[in-house]
């Protein structure tokens, strides 16, 4: 478990009892369309923790024309960024003082070589991952929730045939990083099909469970 904490939040939990929640390292882990993104928005303003995503990081670095040409020509076609793009914004987050007792990953790590790199960084400072949320939904669900939202919002990467492509990355690439977590006993299974509200719950029961 975390060695050191931040801050001490009290919370009504789901269980109609008071529990408390630490800041911790999390991993959240789901495929593309699983709710990764609002269970994200609500649970860094639930814990004050940072938020992490290398997705949104990574659609920043699109203002910087230069490298933004680069990025773009992984993201938009639904392609992993390169660990030499990924890891540096990885590793430069982490190194600001707010990032000094946790935070919350979101999107990262992607492979398992990302995993692994995550874990050396981490250990060179005496941490370690404390928990891996694992967010599950069905893949017929995920493409009719991809598909709705590719009509809503304007995400150049969310198009059927790019949906398809992130779909398949994620279950040859990170899908593997599942099993790496899940060798060091820190995978909480959440399933995401449940009403966003009681998918959050079960969110909380489960980081409390490893705290
Ligand atoms: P989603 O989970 O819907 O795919 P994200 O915002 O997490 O959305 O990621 C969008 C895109 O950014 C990915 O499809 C990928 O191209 C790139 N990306 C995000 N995180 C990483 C990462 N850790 N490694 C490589 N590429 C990444």
């Amino acid at each position: 478990m975390a060695s050191r904490y931040l801050t001490c939040w009290r919370l009504f939990g789901p269980a109609s009892a008071f529990i408390t929640v630490l800041t911790m390292w999390i991993v959240f882990i789901g495929p593309p369309g699983a709710g990764k993104g609002t269970q994200c928005s609500k649970l860094v303003e639930t814990l004050g923790i940072p938020h992490l995503s290398t997705g949104d990081m990574l659609r920043e670095t699109r203002r910087d024309s230069a490298l933004g040409k680069v990025v773009a020509s992984y993201i938009d076609v639904g392609r992993l960024a390169p660990d030499y793009l990924v890891m540096p914004i990885v590793t430069k987050r982490l190194a600001e003082p707010d990032c000094r007792s946790g935070c919350l990953f979101d999107g990262f790590p992607r492979t398992v070589q990302q995993a692994g790199q995550l874990d050396e960084f981490l250990a060179r400072n005496g941490k370690r991952i404390d928990v891996v949320l694992h967010l599950q939904v069905d893949t017929e669900v995920l493409l009719g929730r991809l598909l709705k939202r590719a009509g809503l919002e304007n995400r150049v990467d969310d198009n059927e045939q790019t949906i398809s492509a992130r779909l398949d990355i994620y279950r040859t690439q990170t899908a593997p990083v599942l099993e790496h977590y899940q060798g060091q006993g820190n995978v909480v299974e959440i399933d995401g099909q449940q009403a966003p509200e009681l998918v959050f719950d079960d969110i909380m029961t489960g980081l409390n469970s490893r705290k």
